[in-house]
């Protein structure tokens, strides 16, 4: 199988390279995507000997460029979003690795559905902006979409045979999305102002970019995986139900209409999920420890508290809502976490942010790319302006 990695420097990247790596006889690394890691991405096509390598910054493909010829490596080097969609689309590729961050992935991860590819959907910010749509451009093209995210491929693993993405499977009744709570998970309200951004990062129990890290820590990546949810297993929002599990150990369950309940377990490191989809429907090594359940002891599962984390209902509204809302909070998610790691933003004031566009946000179908697009723009303005005014600056 001939796979392409994008944000092959990130976090998920680097996991999947890892067990890509394991199985030299199965699969060869075609294409490696960043934004402008050269030094990163020269050390990877080293490595892998891609035959192809993008990155973003036209500056930053220049030197990677020229460190490849001084080296003696044949990977071309390519720049800018248009190759990477063409990457996607290409017969050289079966699949398709869409792990960059936020919703400048949406475009590469929709022309892999397109054409046809196996999608390994780790860029959760792609279904919640164009859901439908992108769900209909896999079904059109003949796509496998195997989700990434740690729930949302246990949930995949405990479904029924036969499953079709944004269909219900039989028998399903719930879905319980866990949660690990984030870092600040026992902070009291008021001293959630005073957080850092060095404090959100540190998540107590997996390693991952900032903004998810962010997310994680305000809950808004509980909400955004409700919708991704949603959207994967074609179910209505009341039937996904948030547990906190501070262990993070179960990664997600599914409840059947006769009270089964199918988990699935496992150290908390995403080569699992990452090796699952690459093997699908085989299983293959992923280098992660057995887990030791003895000395893990105990799972514990709570509510979650809507009040300190106002995220996860305004993610909960916007997926009941439906439409381009999911679009308008993505988006103000997006600027206002890298506010907040710019330290031009609060912590509380994350939530803040979202709430005010979204109170402004005249909801429409989402049946369009256009109209997808045009909400993200249109929310990212709004809350780019609120940030430079007085109102949320001091939050
Ligand atoms: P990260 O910040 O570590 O890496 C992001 C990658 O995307 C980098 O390689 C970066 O160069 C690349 N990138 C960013 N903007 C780009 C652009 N415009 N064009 C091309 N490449 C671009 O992030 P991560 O933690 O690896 O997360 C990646 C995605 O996977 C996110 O959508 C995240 O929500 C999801 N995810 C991550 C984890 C995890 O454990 N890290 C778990 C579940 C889901
Ligand atoms: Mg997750």
């Amino acid at each position: 199988m001939r796979v392409a990695v994008f944000g092959s420097t990130g976090s998920i990247g680097v996991s999947t390279l890892d067990v890509l790596a394991r199985h030299p006889q199965r699969y060869t690394v075609e294409v490696l995507a960043a934004a402008s890691n050269h030094a990163r991405l020269l050390e990877q096509c080293l490595r892998h000997r891609p035959r192809l390598a993008v990155l973003q910054s036209a500056a930053a493909a220049e030197r990677l460029a020229s460190s490849l010829r001084s080296a003696g490596a044949a990977t071309e080097v390519r720049c800018g979003a248009a190759a990477l969609e063409e990457c996607a689309a290409s017969d050289g590729v079966d699949a398709v690795m869409a792990a960059i961050v936020g919703a400048a992935g949406l475009p590469s991860t929709l022309a892999a559905a397109r054409a046809g590819k196996r999608v390994l959907l780790a860029n959760k910010e792609s279904l919640v902006v164009a859901g439908p749509l992108l769900v209909d451009a896999a079904r059109r093209g003949g796509a496998t979409l195997i989700p990434i995210d740690s729930e949302h491929n246990a949930i995949f693993q405990c479904m029924p045979p036969g499953l079709e993405t944004g269909r219900p499977g039989h028998g399903v009744q719930r879905v319980l999305l866990t949660a690990s709570g984030g870092p600040f998970l026992r902070t009291p309200a008021e001293a959630l102002a005073g957080v850092t951004p060095e404090q959100a990062c540190a998540h107590p129990r997996w390693r991952m970019g900032r903004k998810i890290s962010v997310d994680s820590a305000t809950l808004m990546n509980k909400g955004l995986e409700l919708i991704e949810a949603c959207l994967l297993f074609g179910m209505e929002p009341a039937r996904v139900e948030v547990v906190v599990h501070p262990q993070s150990i179960v990664h997600s369950m599914v409840e059947y209409v006769d009270g089964s309940i199918l988990a699935q377990l496992g150290n908390p490191d995403m080569r699992t999920p990452i090796a699952h989809a690459l093997g699908w429907p085989e299983r293959i090594v992923s280098g992660v420890q057995s887990l030791d359940l003895v000395a893990a002891a105990r799972l514990d599962f709570e509510a979650p508290d809507l009040a300190r984390f106002p995220a996860l209902g305004l993610a909960r509204a916007a997926a009941e809502a439906g439409g381009t809302a999911p679009a308008a909070l993505n988006a103000a998610n997006e600027v206002a976490v890298a506010a907040f790691l710019a330290g031009r933003l609060g912590f509380p004031g994350i939530p803040r942010v979202i709430e005010s566009v979204l109170e402004r946000h005249r909801n429409g179908p989402a049946a369009a790319l256009a109209a997808v697009l045009e909400a993200d723009r249109w929310a990212r303005e709004l809350a780019e302006t609120m940030l430079a005014g007085p109102a949320v600056a001091g939050a």
